[in-house]
Protein backbone atom coordinates (compact mmCIF):
# COMPACT_ATOMS: atom_id res chain seq x y z
CA UNK A 1 0.00 0.00 0.00
CA UNK A 2 1.17 3.28 -0.63
CA UNK A 3 2.48 5.28 2.53
CA UNK A 4 1.46 8.68 2.97
CA UNK A 5 3.24 11.71 5.09
CA UNK A 6 2.90 15.20 5.92
CA UNK A 7 5.42 16.37 4.00
CA UNK A 8 8.43 18.34 5.95
CA UNK A 9 9.02 21.26 4.30
CA UNK A 10 12.32 22.86 4.84
CA UNK A 11 13.05 26.77 5.13
CA UNK A 12 12.37 28.73 1.40
CA UNK A 13 14.83 29.98 -0.58
CA UNK A 14 14.58 32.77 -3.41
CA UNK A 15 15.98 31.80 -6.97
CA UNK A 16 16.29 35.26 -8.18
CA UNK A 17 16.66 33.77 -12.19
CA UNK A 18 13.45 32.59 -11.89
CA UNK A 19 12.10 34.53 -9.21
CA UNK A 20 10.58 31.41 -7.90
CA UNK A 21 10.84 30.29 -4.21
CA UNK A 22 12.08 26.73 -3.19
CA UNK A 23 12.02 24.34 -0.31
CA UNK A 24 13.59 21.17 0.90
CA UNK A 25 11.03 18.73 1.20
CA UNK A 26 11.75 15.52 3.34
CA UNK A 27 10.07 12.30 3.48
CA UNK A 28 8.79 10.83 6.75
CA UNK A 29 9.27 7.35 5.60
CA UNK A 30 12.67 7.26 4.71
CA UNK A 31 13.92 10.28 5.64
CA UNK A 32 15.16 11.28 1.34
CA UNK A 33 14.63 14.62 0.64
CA UNK A 34 14.17 16.75 -2.92
CA UNK A 35 14.07 20.23 -3.54
CA UNK A 36 10.97 21.82 -5.36
CA UNK A 37 9.18 24.62 -5.94
CA UNK A 38 6.97 26.29 -2.88
CA UNK A 39 4.50 26.78 -4.89
CA UNK A 40 2.03 24.54 -7.50
CA UNK A 41 1.77 21.65 -6.10
CA UNK A 42 -0.26 19.87 -2.94
CA UNK A 43 1.26 16.54 -2.45
CA UNK A 44 4.39 14.98 -4.53
CA UNK A 45 5.79 11.38 -4.58
CA UNK A 46 9.13 11.05 -2.55
CA UNK A 47 11.59 10.16 -5.58
CA UNK A 48 13.37 7.33 -3.34
CA UNK A 49 10.75 5.08 -1.87
CA UNK A 50 7.62 6.68 -3.95
CA UNK A 51 5.57 7.58 -0.41
CA UNK A 52 2.99 10.40 -0.96
CA UNK A 53 3.99 13.83 0.73
CA UNK A 54 1.37 15.94 1.83
CA UNK A 55 1.73 19.93 1.80
CA UNK A 56 -1.26 20.19 4.53
CA UNK A 57 -1.63 17.12 7.13
CA UNK A 58 -5.19 16.99 6.37
CA UNK A 59 -5.21 14.89 3.57
CA UNK A 60 -2.82 12.13 5.17
CA UNK A 61 -5.69 12.60 8.12
CA UNK A 62 -8.77 12.06 5.81
CA UNK A 63 -7.37 9.52 4.22
CA UNK A 64 -6.25 7.47 7.18
CA UNK A 65 -10.00 8.00 8.96
CA UNK A 66 -11.66 6.39 5.78
CA UNK A 67 -9.04 3.84 5.14
CA UNK A 68 -9.83 3.03 8.63
CA UNK A 69 -13.58 3.43 7.97
CA UNK A 70 -13.08 0.67 4.88
CA UNK A 71 -10.87 -2.00 7.01
CA UNK A 72 -13.81 -1.58 10.12
CA UNK A 73 -12.17 -0.09 12.59
CA UNK A 74 -13.44 3.86 12.25
CA UNK A 75 -17.45 4.06 12.80
CA UNK A 76 -19.07 5.76 10.13
CA UNK A 77 -20.16 9.09 11.52
CA UNK A 78 -16.33 9.22 13.18
CA UNK A 79 -15.27 8.88 9.59
CA UNK A 80 -17.21 11.72 8.19
CA UNK A 81 -16.94 13.95 11.37
CA UNK A 82 -13.05 13.53 10.42
CA UNK A 83 -13.89 14.62 7.05
CA UNK A 84 -16.06 16.94 7.50
CA UNK A 85 -14.64 19.33 10.45
CA UNK A 86 -11.48 19.42 7.96
CA UNK A 87 -13.64 20.64 5.31
CA UNK A 88 -15.23 23.12 7.77
CA UNK A 89 -11.87 24.78 8.91
CA UNK A 90 -11.14 25.05 5.25
CA UNK A 91 -8.40 22.16 5.38
CA UNK A 92 -9.79 20.36 2.40
CA UNK A 93 -12.87 20.43 -0.45
CA UNK A 94 -15.83 18.35 -0.56
CA UNK A 95 -14.23 17.50 -4.12
CA UNK A 96 -11.33 16.39 -2.17
CA UNK A 97 -13.15 14.37 0.12
CA UNK A 98 -14.80 12.33 -2.55
CA UNK A 99 -11.91 12.24 -4.41
CA UNK A 100 -9.98 10.12 -1.01
CA UNK A 101 -13.24 8.40 -0.09
CA UNK A 102 -13.55 6.13 -3.03
CA UNK A 103 -9.75 6.12 -3.52
CA UNK A 104 -9.69 4.40 0.23
CA UNK A 105 -12.84 3.02 0.71
CA UNK A 106 -14.79 3.07 -2.46
CA UNK A 107 -17.38 5.18 -1.73
CA UNK A 108 -19.31 7.37 -4.31
CA UNK A 109 -19.52 10.71 -4.66
CA UNK A 110 -23.22 10.80 -3.92
CA UNK A 111 -22.68 9.04 -1.18
CA UNK A 112 -20.29 11.99 0.45
CA UNK A 113 -22.73 14.36 -0.72
CA UNK A 114 -26.02 13.12 0.94
CA UNK A 115 -23.62 12.18 4.18
CA UNK A 116 -22.66 15.99 4.08
CA UNK A 117 -26.67 17.22 3.51
CA UNK A 118 -27.03 14.59 7.08
CA UNK A 119 -24.11 16.44 8.55
CA UNK A 120 -25.31 19.67 7.82
CA UNK A 121 -28.42 18.69 9.16
CA UNK A 122 -27.46 17.28 12.26
CA UNK A 123 -26.13 20.99 12.90
CA UNK A 124 -22.53 19.86 13.40
CA UNK A 125 -21.05 22.53 11.51
ZN1 LIG B 1 10.69 8.48 1.01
Amino acid sequence: MTKRYKAKIGKRKLCKAINQYFVRVTCDGCGHSDLLKLRGWDAVLCSACKAELYKDGTYVEVAEAFREFAAGTLEKWATYSIAFSAMDRSGITLDEIKIIAFREAKIGPGIIENRRANWLGMGAA
